[in-house]
């Protein structure tokens, strides 16, 4: 081997962010307050400021090298400050899932041994409902929670105002230098399934992962750029996007909150954004009560986390006029793993033949398929297996939790089964534990999900597997009617007729008012089945 000449340059995320708050001072992040509030807009050179104050608080506090510092906020600039101050002081952030129930919420901060939360104030109920089960907590600061008195009455214990703290400090943290292999952060799956898992990323893999995700083969994140940054910043890290953003200076906008569709709208209008991100139901929200919006400012929505329906990429591409690009990953992937945009040569193929794919495999990251007993199948758009996924960003285990079942020779598997097509793009059949196995055969939920949602009538649709006494299981769809509508299941029987294969039609069906959801909005297929075998639903057959 020839030795390179170049230089061994520790890969951190203390270099992305003074080259931020450095090259792109003026940039922005604006924080909503609600539709009659004002906007709250800091440059990042002022974040950036406020970064080093709040580093220098949390050094003052006890909080040393590899120390887990948790936040249990919303989407606000107070936020971002933490993921720029927390990694690059040497310690780990971990953004703790607001909607986890109380006992996984009290699990994930003893198991990552947070020594300080970050809350915001209207997030406190929430957390004070666990606090005598946090072992290792020493400190709870609060943003927005008034003065000692009105602090008291939290149900927090002793607790320290932010913006006290920082007031205390200066500008201008004298930061260590990082091992670009130490944890910068930390962030629970959301735990379906057991336990949440911890995934630790590095600084390295974030530097990757950031740089990667501004490309054209990634999301397109440039300086002129503005995000609406709705996927939640504990979801995966807001899928990597403010890292992003701040590296190559573009805005963020923090809707807190104000997540239902009037409340976004209205702040699309007021700010402009160019980009944003949000899981399926989400965007189906804003689409069915927001129909009247103006989101033309914005170029496209990302959106991933569950199958993205054809219907909500058409809704919005005719409604607003915004395209929705589909992307794959995991807490576990960093989470982008695949994103799909349509490729050249595509022979004049309609666009959402590409689109509507799960995505195709991002450079950076290698994925394969495998068939039950581990061997590789072959990229050819139809045999279908397991996905298997590693790379730089990609983890290679949970922390503190040996789950040899979830790797095989060192690649992760993600638990998905699909196909991929000899360009790379992946095609998500199901999650393996939603496969619906009828007479030994799979039936994709996510592609009856699909059909149904095309129908104008039905708002949501979740199918789950349901025992069956001839087939071992057989489907049950579960429907939401879009308000004022009315649809039978002989009517959605017969809609799905020509979509697909006559032995995948669902003989069961329920209609409900909502589909339950998990802590990051997707549905919960777990709920279902579990509603289902109580009896819980009323179940019409056909
Ligand atoms: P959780 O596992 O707790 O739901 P994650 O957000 O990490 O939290 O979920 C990752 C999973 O989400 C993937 O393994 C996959 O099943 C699903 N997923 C993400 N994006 C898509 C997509 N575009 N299409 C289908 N499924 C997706």
């Amino acid at each position: 081997m020839i030795k390179s000449t170049m230089q061994d340059y520790a890969l951190n995320i203390t270099q992305l962010f003074q080259h931020g708050r450095r090259v792109h001072s003026d940039s922005e992040i604006i924080t909503y307050h609600g539709p009659d509030a004002e906007l709250q807009t800091s440059t990042f050179a002022e974040v950036g400021d406020r970064a080093d104050q709040l580093a220098a608080v949390l050094a003052e506090l006890g909080v040393g090298a590899g120390d887990r510092v948790g936040t249990f906020m919303w989407n606000n600039q107070r936020h971002l400050e933490a993921y720029l101050a927390i990694p690059c002081m040497g310690a780990v952030l971990h953004t703790l899932n607001i909607r986890l129930f109380p006992d996984q919420l009290a699990y994930v901060v003893n198991h990552a041994e947070d020594k300080v939360i970050i809350v915001d104030a209207s997030l406190a109920p929430l957390l004070a409902r666990v606090r005598d089960q946090f072992t290792t907590v020493e400190h709870i600061i609060v943003c927005d929670g008034g003065d000692a008195d009105a602090r008291d009455g939290l149900g927090l214990g002793a607790t320290q105002d932010y913006e006290e703290l920082l007031a205390a400090q200066q500008p201008g943290y004298d930061y260590p230098e990082v091992d670009e292999r130490a944890a910068a952060a930390m962030c629970y799956t959301s735990g379906t399934t057991g336990d949440p898992k911890g995934v630790a990323y590095s600084h390295r893999s974030t530097w990757l992962h950031s740089l990667a995700a501004q490309t054209m083969e990634g999301l397109q994140i440039g300086e002129a750029d503005r995000v609406l940054l709705i996927v939640p910043q504990f979801h995966a890290n807001a899928w990597g996007i403010p890292y992003a953003a701040w590296t190559t200076g573009c805005d963020l906008v923090m809707p807190q909150q104000f997540l239902q569709a009037g409340p976004v709208a209205d702040l699309v209008a007021k700010t402009q954004p160019t980009i944003s991100g949000a899981v399926p139901t989400v965007l189906s929200d804003i689409l069915h009560n927001a129909s009247d919006a103006d989101l033309s400012s914005l170029r496209y929505v990302v959106c991933g986390g569950s199958a993205v329906p054809r219907s909500l990429m058409e809704g919005y591409q005719e409604t607003f006029g915004v395209e929705v690009i589909q992307a794959w990953g995991m807490t576990e992937t960093s989470p982008l793993g695949a994103v799909a945009r349509v490729p050249k040569n595509n022979a004049g193929d309609d666009p959402y033949a590409w689109r509507v794919r799960t995505g195709r495999v991002f450079p950076g990251v290698e994925l394969r398929i495998c068939d039950e007993a581990g061997n590789e199948l072959p990229w050819d758009d139809e045999a279908q297996g397991e996905i298997e996924v590693r790379g730089p960003w990609i983890t290679g285990s949970y922390y503190l939790d040996d789950s040899p079942e979830k790797f095989h020779d060192g690649w992760l598997r993600t638990g998905d089964v699909g196909t991929v097509d000899p360009r790379g793009f992946v095609q998500i059949t199901d999650r393996a534990k939603d496969v619906i196995k009828s007479g030994g055969e799979w039936i994709s939920s996510v592609d009856l999900e699909n059909s149904l949602m095309g129908h104008p009538a039905v708002l949501e649709a979740a199918v789950v597997g349901v025992p069956d006494d001839r087939w071992d299981e057989r489907p049950l769809a579960c429907v939401v009617l879009a308000e004022g509508q009315s649809a039978t299941a002989a009517d959605l029987t017969s809609y799905l007729e020509d979509k697909v294969a006559k032995w995948w039609l669902p003989e069961r069906w329920t209609f409900i008012d909502e589909v339950p959801k998990t802590s990051v909005g997707k549905f919960s297929k777990k709920d279902l089945r579990a509603s289902y075998a109580n009896g819980d639903l009323t179940v019409e057959e056909v």
